[in-house]
Formats: C-alpha cells, structure tokens, sequence
C-alpha cells in the first residue's frame, strides 16, 4: 500500500484495461448501461442490469457485514432520501456545496472553471477552452432541489441528499438512545447520493445519482487521532480484502488548503483507474462540526455525558465514506483480463473475488438430454447461491460466457455422471477441471467460494 507523497514514482495505468472494453462489457452482458437508454440516455443517470445489480448487492454486503454487523460499536440505518431542508442549511450545503463554472457565449455550454485546459467540443483539434470566449466564473449549487406538495412557492423546495450522512447527524439522539449505544460508536448507512454535477463523466465513476456507504463514529474529541488510525485500517483492509492488488491502491493525506475549515485531517483511498487515480473513499476528522451545528440550528441538545468523569461534551465525528459505484468500477477494471489461449483464441476473463462475482457456478449439462438431473442440481445449489443453468450451444462457448462475467465455478454434468453420480468442477481462472461425487457438491462449492477463489 503507497502513501503518496512528492518522493512517489508516478504508477502508470495497465494499458491493457481500456474503460471503452469494459463499458462494452457492462452493457453486452447487462452489467450496467446508459438511464433511459431508449430515448437516447441521460447524462450521469446509469441502470444495472441482472448482473450488475448483483454485484453491487454482494459489495454493498460485505460493507455492511464488515462496517456494521462484524462489529458492536457500529449501529445501521437506512434514512429517508429527501429530509428536513434545514438538515442541509445547517451542514452548509445550501450555502456553499458548489464548484466554480463559467459559460462559452459563443456555444451557451457550461464548463467547470478549474477544468478548462480540456478541448474545446465544439472544435477539438483546434482550440482549448482557455481559448472559447468565456464568462466570469460563478458559483455552482450541486444540490437537487424538488417542490413537496401542492404549494409551489419557497416553503415547499426541499432537496435530494448529497451525501448520505445529513441523517446520520440528525438521528444521532435517537440511535443512540434506542440502540443503547454510549460514545464512543458509529452509525452507519448505504444509500443514493444526488449531485447536479457540471461534467459527468468516465462512465459510472462520476454520476449525478449515485450511491454512498458511509460512517460516522461519535467519539470524545480527545480521542479522535487513535480512531481515525483505526478507521483508515480498517477501510484499507475492506479494499485489500476485495481483492484489489497493493499496486493499484494508495492513500492520499489531504494538503491543509484542501481541508474544509472544521475538518482537521482527510485521507483519499485512491484507485489506478485506466484514466489515472481517482478518489473511491474519503476518510474524514470532522470535529465537533456536525453535531454543533444541528444543535445549533435545531435547537436541541446533542452534548453526551460521560458517566465516569461527569464531563459533558459534544462528540467529534470521524467518518468514512465510500462510494459504491466507484468502488463497483474499480472491481471491474481489477477484474477485467484479456488472455491468448493456446491455438489463438481470445478468453476475455473477469477475475472477480467470488465474494462479489454475481453468479456463484453456473451448472452446464453436456447435452441436452441431461437436462432434467442437471436442473435438479442448478435448484439444490440455487437454495444457497446465486446459480446459472444452461444447457445450450457448445459447452466451450458456454465457459466462455461464464468467464466474462466472472463466474468462478461451472459445473458440468456429462454422460458418465449417470453412472458414477459425478460432476466436473471448471475453476474461472486456472480452468483446471475436478470430478467432485454429487453427494459432496455443495460442501466442494462452499469451501471453494469462501476461500475467496
Ligand atoms: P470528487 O472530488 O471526486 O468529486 P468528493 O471528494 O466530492 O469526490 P465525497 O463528497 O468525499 O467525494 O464523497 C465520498 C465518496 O462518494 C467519494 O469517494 C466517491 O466514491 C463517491 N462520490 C462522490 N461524488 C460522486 C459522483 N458524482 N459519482 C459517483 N460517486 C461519487
């Protein structure tokens, strides 16, 4: 794991991950394609399809089972989308969540001020917009705003989260009273995040709805530095645990000029996408920000006790905050691998750990007259995992289709298992074949799947 500094050599992305394979990838195989894609798609919205909403599904599990469920410190919630407006006048959001843009007179397009040493669209070749005649930049709200209810005047504007921790801070009395929780402990929560972003862009990493994981654990503020180390490992061994590869992972301590005014430290957990590293997570010490705020725009007392000393205090907030549909596209470009066979032919494999591949095993007959046992074997297995069956072309076409998205085990019933009530198991990535006894499949399947291969 790199911490990246002035000393770092520069890491190149692997030049044989290209994003337009694996966006062609998402979309042959149902991963993942444009919102609304019979009407031409809409900028920065993205469905998933049967496989992708799987794999996100077992991502979003194994966050919750590490951040919330491993753990008795760590309470879940899952809190409305659109919540009290005052919840994001108090955290500053209203004010201030926003990035300096300007307007081309010539095109009316509109461009993020800190970004205009990109070509011009209108005329790539010829010019940058630093060249475009441009408008004094001016700040941008990110927040999506809707109207609640019949009125249609200010009193009824309210907005989309953009970020999914505003309830975190609002609720914090109320977990903590019903989960009988003393500080210090955390909350946690997954959900969909909406930002108005100028330049959506590199397919699902920077999107306009999206979805966050995200943590806030409420300590004493004296405390906050030891529980900030203890997060940032904690969050580096999830990552690791993924399955990503040390080469492609790095931390990013924040320059004081980066930092918002309450926050005292930051660390980016980045990923060598194919278009450079890129933030997935943000690991924050906020202070006692969050909590004063509410309280001071609520009215109601968010201060703990603490029953030895008596002192009473307003807890700081150390958070982590993941984003789901970064952290699914960066599984994809690790996963993505494109292998020369012998004879010539191309494999294009998805080597995804079997913790987040959306099938488990795929149960292919040889023939199919051997359906009706090979159906029966798809169901007993399906009970416990996600279970493909089918039973038509070629069987080498049908690994192949397995391999592309990421199925670790196939399973083969051919003629000879009549007999001797075996079944060839075909591991993803080695392609070594075993003959596993019918009796001790889901036993040979399990083990196989927890060993993470
Ligand atoms: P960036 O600087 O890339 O805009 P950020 O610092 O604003 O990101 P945070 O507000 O810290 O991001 O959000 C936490 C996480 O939420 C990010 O690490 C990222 O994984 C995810 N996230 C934020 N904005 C988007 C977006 N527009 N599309 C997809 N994921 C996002």
């Amino acid at each position: 794991m790199k911490e990246m500094n002035e000393q770092s050599p520069p890491s190149q992305p692997d030049a044989s991950v290209r994003m337009e394979d694996i966006v062609s990838l998402c979309a042959r195989r149902g991963f993942i394609f444009p919102s609304g894609e019979i009407y031409g798609g809409i900028n920065g919205f993205w469905d998933y399809g049967p496989l992708g909403v799987e794999l996100k599904n077992n991502l979003k599990a194994f966050w919750w089972q590490r951040t919330v469920r491993d753990r008795d410190d760590v309470e879940g919630i899952d809190s409305a989308i659109i919540t009290h407006p005052r919840t994001w006048e108090a955290s500053g959001h209203v004010e201030h969540f926003s990035d300096p843009m300007v307007d081309c007179r010539t095109c009316k397009r509109r461009f993020r001020a800190d970004q205009l040493d990109n070509p011009c669209p209108e005329a790539p070749k010829k010019r940058r917009l630093t060249d475009c005649d441009l408008t004094e930049a001016r700040d941008f709200n990110l927040m999506m705003s809707t109207q609640i209810g019949a009125q249609a005047d200010a009193s009824a504007t309210a907005y989309l989260r953009a970020e999914t921790c505003g309830s975190i801070f609002t609720d914090f009395r109320r977990v903590r009273e019903v989960a009988r929780q003393k500080v210090p402990f955390g909350i946690a929560q997954i959900g969909k995040a909406f930002r108005n972003e100028i330049n959506p862009r590199n397919f699902i990493f920077r999107s306009r709805e999206f979805e966050q994981a995200e943590m806030e654990f409420f300590t004493h503020p004296s405390s906050s530095t030891e529980w900030f180390e203890h997060w940032q490992e904690q969050r580096l061994r999830f990552h690791h645990d993924l399955g990503f590869d040390d080469s492609n992972l790095r931390t990013r301590p924040h320059a004081e000029d980066e930092l918002a005014h309450y926050c005292s430290r930051a660390v980016d957990i980045e990923y060598l996408f194919p278009f450079g590293w890129q933030e997935i997570e943000g690991i924050h010490d906020r202070g006692t920000y969050d909590l004063k705020q509410h309280t001071e725009f609520s009215g109601k007392d968010l201060v703990v006790m603490d029953e030895e000393t008596k002192e009473r205090f307003t807890p700081a907030v150390i958070e982590t905050s993941v984003g789901m549909d970064r952290t699914t596209l960066a599984l994809l470009c690790a996963a993505y691998t494109e292998e020369t066979l012998e004879g010539g032919e191309t494999r294009t494999v998805l080597r995804l750990s079997s913790h987040v591949a959306p099938i488990k095993a795929a149960v292919l007959p040889l023939s199919k007259k051997l359906k009706e046992p090979a159906r029966k074997i798809a169901a007993d297995l399906r009970k416990r995992w996600n279970v493909f069956y089918d039973d038509a072309g070629n069987i080498g076409r049908r690994y192949r289709r397995m391999d592309e998205v990421g199925t670790p085990l196939c399973i083969t019933y051919d003629f000879d298992s009549e007999d001797d009530h075996q079944v060839t198991v075909r591991e993803r990535d080695g392609m070594t074949q075993e003959r596993i006894p019918l009796e001790g499949l889901a036993a040979y399947v399990q083990e196989r799947l927890e060993s993470g291969s």
